[in-house]
């Protein structure tokens, strides 16, 4: 059987086989110290033993979730991903609320492209993530990849919903994520942030005020206009959600960008869904693997920790990894090379039996 031996758990829980025996005689099945056990069984004897244990299945450990007690969960800021059609204004709202932070906060900073920005409101902060498109998300979603808690759909005001824009509604919905619209380019004299509003109900996206799920701005990224209150009203969407994650605890989460710079070498910028990365820790990002020699936010400042919602550029991996990689550090630095050519030598195999079967196909096609 594949089960927990007796001995074994005895191990892990640090008590003597002998006490888990008798406890199993007590509890009418007498097992000797080889003998596995139902994960059942264990949670059982580990329960009578005023010890909590959950066994993660190997399906569980594959998909990359972590068990973490529920009083180990603090709040976390909440992770916004900005949607909408091509020339609504996604970029420039981005850019407006970057100067936003900046302004507020860092006067003069420069703020550097790093796939990612992090903005304080009252206090609070805030994670943008800037996915490349609709696609990118589409493809970060399908490999599990958690990069958003909150979208933002840009909706030009002039415009109305356009085909993007139903896109972008349905891949979050998809998702389960909320929307909060952000009815851009009001200043325009042929502005109609009403009809927007009127359009979106056919898409099941219906304002507050009309008795609906989803709360409305009316914003200029051009003038900066409404920007503090798209905000607070992510902030607001937030408390809804009660965001939470363990911050004590071996960092994980997701590869937003990955590029190999000249100088530096491979360059990743990730978001830490749960735990603290440090610096020196050991890490492994889809088939790259390092220790994380330096940590850097969107202006450039070296970060010697990132907690749950941080995005930080690191370096120190010895290649480059891929969007929507999972990431996740090890308490030994062999451990995670080990995981890391396990999973090259996968992707090498399952790449040798593609070029074989479409070597074969084209045989037959030509047959
Ligand atoms: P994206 O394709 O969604 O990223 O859109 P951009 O941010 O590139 O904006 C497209 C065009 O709309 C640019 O020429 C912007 O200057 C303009 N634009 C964006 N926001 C506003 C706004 O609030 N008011 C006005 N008048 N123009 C805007
Ligand atoms: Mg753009």
């Amino acid at each position: 059987s594949e089960g927990v031996t007796v001995a074994e758990l005895a191990d892990a829980l640090d008590v003597a086989a002998n006490d888990i025996i008798k406890r199993l005689f007590l509890l009418g099945t007498p097992l000797t110290m080889t003998q596995s056990m139902s994960n059942d069984l264990v949670e059982l004897v580990a329960d009578d033993l005023g010890r909590k244990i959950r066994i993660i299945s190997p399906e569980e450990e594959n998909s990359f979730s972590f068990y973490d007690d529920p009083s180990d969960l603090k709040p976390r800021p909440p992770v916004v991903t900005v949607m909408g059609h091509v020339d609504h204004g996604k970029t420039s709202l981005l850019d407006a609320i970057r100067h936003t932070g900046v302004a507020r906060h860092e006067a003069g900073g420069i703020t550097q492209h790093i796939g990612a920005s992090q903005v304080e409101i009252g206090g609070r902060q805030i994670t943008f993530v800037d996915t490349p498109g609709h696609e990118a998300f589409t493809a970060m979603r399908a490999r599990g990849a958690k990069i958003t808690d909150v979208v933002v759909l840009v909706v030009a005001a002039d415009d109305g919903v356009m085909p993007q824009t139903i896109e972008a509604i349905n891949h979050s919905k998809a998702a389960g994520v909320p929307i909060v619209v952000a009815v851009n380019k009001c200043d325009k004299p042929d502005a109609n942030p009403d009809r927007v509003r009127q359009e979106l109900v056919e898409y099941g996206v219906i304002p507050e005020e009309w008795g609906g799920q989803n709360m409305f701005v009316n914003v200029s990224a051009k003038k900066g206009d409404g920007i503090d209150d798209l905000l607070e009203t992510i902030l607001l969407q937030a408390d809804v959600l009660e965001l939470k994650a363990n911050p004590d605890t071996f960092a994980s989460g997701y590869i937003i960008e990955g590029k190999l710079d000249r100088g530096r070498g491979p360059v990743a910028t990730v978001l830490v869904n749960r735990g603290t990365l440090h610096v020196g820790d050991a890490i492994v990002a889809g088939m790259s693997h390092g220790r994380v020699r330096a940590m850097l936010d969107q202006h450039g400042d070296n970060k010697a920790e990132a907690t749950p919602s941080d995005a930080v550029e690191i370096l120190g991996l010895d290649s480059v990894p891929n969007a929507g990689d999972e990431f996740r550090v090890f308490e030994d630095e062999r451990d995670a090379r080990a995981l890391a050519e396990q999973r090259a030598l996968k992707a090498r195999i399952e790449e040798q039996n593609k070029v074989k079967h479409v070597t074969l196909e084209t045989l037959f096609d030509e047959m």
